[in-house]
């Protein structure tokens, strides 16, 4: 278990983990001066939290937040920590192998692997966004079981600048609907709160200065109902996912983003289209073009 697990209200390898309420485990990510960017330490930080939650038995629900105005910026793409610094969670294997069967492994083991277990644990998760939440930072907001933003939170993911077919955890269609799925890859644009509630991607949309109180009330509420009933419910749910073929649709698209990843390496030398960091940098800074 990482320290991030230990130290109640420390931050550790960019990871806090608070008990604000009876049967709450609040769960923050707290690297504001990198927009909450997911390093590989971060990563599994997180995992530990999770694990530490998840066996805690007085804890019941627990809340995905992070730390100052935007909740993720996705993967760290400056991060130069490598994947053997850190004991794999998967079984997966193979990860320090040459060529795109280390990249695979790699990637299952850190964003497909960890994402499904997070979204398999059996307590009741509650995501709290706000800000930015792009590529990576869509994938743990969409693990969590709800999902309550802030009016100025944006939903985006813009890889296919990359040369890939999108993020890791490919559940676009699932959470937005395959034609607004298509629009959000095709361009690279952000969904609003707004559209994302309406979409059904997201629960509840509340002021900025509401959204830490609202999820916490939520959770609240929620913990007073049993565990085994919650947990039930949970299943329930996501089993009528996984018998529409999630997991497989998940690990198909996965598929799809290793031949993105080996046709960048292979054009580009590099696992992702340098030629992308321009295209995504140029519409950060412009105004939406796709607005109703
Ligand atoms: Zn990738």
């Amino acid at each position: 278990m990482s320290q991030a697990a230990d130290g109640d209200g420390a931050t550790v390898d960019g990871v806090r983990f608070e008990q604000p309420a009876e049967g709450v485990a609040r769960i923050v990510l707290a690297r504001p001066e990198a927009r909450n960017a997911q390093d590989k330490a971060m990563l599994y930080a997180l995992n530990a939290a999770f694990d530490r939650a998840a066996h805690d038995d007085e804890v019941r629900v627990i809340i995905l937040a992070g730390d100052g105005p935007h909740f993720s910026s996705g993967h760290d793409l400056r991060d130069a920590s490598q994947i053997s610094d850190f004991p794999p969670v998967g079984n997966w294997g193979g990860t320090a192998q040459p060529g795109i069967e280390g990249y695979m492994a790699s990637e299952h083991e850190i964003y497909l692997g960890l994402c499904w277990r997070w979204r398999n644990l059996p307590k009741p998760t509650i995501a709290q966004v706000q800000g930015k939440v792009i590529a990576g930072g869509l994938m743990l907001a969409w693990v969590c079981d709800l999902i309550v933003a802030a009016e100025d939170a944006e939903f985006s993911d813009p890889v296919v600048a990359f040369g890939v077919n999108g993020g890791e955890y490919f559940a676009h269609p699932w959470e937005v609907g395959a034609r607004k799925a298509k629009e959000m890859l095709f361009t690279g644009e952000a969904l609003t709160a707004a559209e994302a509630k309406q979409l059904g991607m997201v629960n509840r949309v509340v002021s900025g200065e509401r959204l830490e109180a609202y999820t916490l009330e939520m959770a609240s509420h929620v913990a007073e109902r049993p565990s085994m009933g919650l947990k039930l419910a949970k299943q329930s749910v996501n089993q009528m996912q996984d018998a529409q073929g999630l997991w497989t649709s998940l690990q198909a698209a996965m598929s799809l983003h290793q031949l993105g990843h080996s046709n960048d390496w292979q054009v580009h030398g590099v696992g992702i289209d340098p030629a992308g960091v321009g295209i995504i940098r140029k519409q950060a800074k412009a105004p939406p073009k796709f607005r109703d």
